[in-house]
């Protein structure tokens, strides 16, 4: 049973958030521009809710704190910030025996528990007191103040202590983190993205890596409504919350795709379809210093994702294209649009460029000569420059996420 009577927090505390963040494979140069990268991602994330200096400490960093209420608001920023491995709501105190233990007996009185545990860990040796010592004395203090039984393997809430120089960090709760690298430290990409199920996922996938991403939307807008581009829109203000700020380029598809429905077959049109998207998207790539492209192709999920297809469509550009769910099933894919919240906004209805004029049975097997022989009949340069001209480019950030031309 807890005691009712709430021990206070030393005067000397001070209440902030204890970031961690994966240090494995983190080296020399590397590891400052990932800690850089980070504390600047954390702060753009936070921006309309805290600003502050972040502390960094030994591998971990040190945002204050000052106002206890806005703890849920940061919590669900920082859920989102890729590089962090977990974070908790913490108090610092010098690092003195009486004030660690009464730090923990306040924090451990606002909780319920029949089970606990203390874990503590040193960064300083030369402390006078050891990690175990820590564990048993403020163990006893707590069990003492609540009655609960000591439990190492399995308790109900942990006290966890860490001291570091002259302070102790001391927290109960521990959120985990988004992991993966912080978005920046991996150069750019540009996505294909449709306003299907597929491509925001792949999107998020690489944006885990660290990758910052440009967008690229085809639409066949007046023939199609609106609705494919502003579903695209709102897929990248759920994006963005990842990124911070965003562009995405919408290119108007109709020529290009009147110019093929008049000179192809109709098996062949997907594959020549894709190939245009791929050369204008490369075109655009170039300009935002892309050094990639990213789509949300996956084998053998659809006729156009065969890999005969897939290497005569990246035939077309000199780029790498990056395909981060080319070996996922769709149930997973489907997963992860939920988790990330993309699901509801891909699968409202809308009529796709690409399912205008597109045939009952596209090949699976495209050919090379085939498909250049068709090519040689179109203006293929000057549909690709006027595609490029006619891109319009709009800019997406969060928080307060605007677009604007
Ligand atoms: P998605 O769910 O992402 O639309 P999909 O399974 O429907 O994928 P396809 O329609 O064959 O697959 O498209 C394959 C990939 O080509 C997409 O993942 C996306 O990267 C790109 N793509 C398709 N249509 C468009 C479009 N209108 N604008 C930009 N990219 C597109
Ligand atoms: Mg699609």
């Amino acid at each position: 049973m807890n005691q009712t009577a709430v021990a206070e927090l030393p005067a000397a505390a001070r209440r902030v958030v204890l970031l961690h963040y994966s240090e494995i494979g983190l080296k020399g140069k590397n590891r400052h521009r990932f800690e850089q990268q980070l504390i600047d991602n954390i702060k753009l994330a936070l921006s309309d809710l805290w600003q502050g200096r972040i502390q960094r400490l030994h591998g971990r960093f040190l945002l204050p704190l000052a106002d206890e209420a806005l703890w849920p608001a940061v919590k669900a920023r920082l859920q989102q910030v890729f590089g962090l491995a977990n974070f908790s709501p913490a108090v610092v105190v010098p690092a003195e025996k009486p004030l660690i233990e009464q730090a923990c007996l306040a924090l451990m009185a606002r909780q319920r528990y029949g089970s606990f545990r203390v874990h503590a860990r040193r960064a300083q040796k030369n402390l006078p007191f050891t990690s175990q010592q820590l564990q048993v004395d403020v163990g006893a203090a707590i069990q003492a103040m609540s009655g609960a039984r000591v439990d190492l393997s399995h308790p109900e809430v942990t006290c966890y202590i860490e001291v570091t120089n002259d302070q102790a960090l001391v927290y109960t709760e521990k959120v985990s983190g988004a992991r993966g690298l912080p978005v920046g430290v991996s150069e750019r990409a540009m996505v294909l993205l449709s306003s299907g199920i597929d491509s925001p996922v792949a999107s998020w996938k690489m944006l885990k890596r660290g990758v910052r991403l440009s967008y690229v939307h085809f639409h066949s807008i007046p023939f199609t409504s609106e609705a494919s581009l502003n579903n695209t829109r709102r897929l990248l203000q759920v994006l963005t919350r990842y990124q911070y700020r965003a562009v995405l380029y919408a290119v108007p598809f109709l020529p290009v795709q009147q110019a093929i429905m008049v000179n192809a077959p109709p098996d062949y049109r997907v594959v020549l379809y894709r190939r245009f998207m791929f050369r204008i998207a490369e075109r655009l790539a170039h300009r935002e210093r892309c050094q990639a492209l990213v789509t949300g192709e996956s084998i053998g999920q659809v006729a156009s994702q065969t890999l005969t297809n897939l290497r005569v469509i990246s035939q077309v550009c000199q780029l790498p294209v990056l395909r981060p769910l080319a070996g996922d099933d769709k149930e997973e894919i489907v997963a992860l649009a939920r988790q990330i919240g993309t699901f509801e906004i891909s699968t409202e209805p809308y009529e796709d460029c690409c399912s205008l004029y597109v045939p009952r049975h596209p090949t699976t097997a495209a050919r090379l000569e085939t498909v250049q022989e068709i090519e040689a009949r179109l203006p293929v340069a000057e549909l690709v420059e006027a595609a490029v001209r006619e891109a319009q480019k709009e800019t997406f950030r969060f928080p307060a996420t605007e677009t604007s031309s």
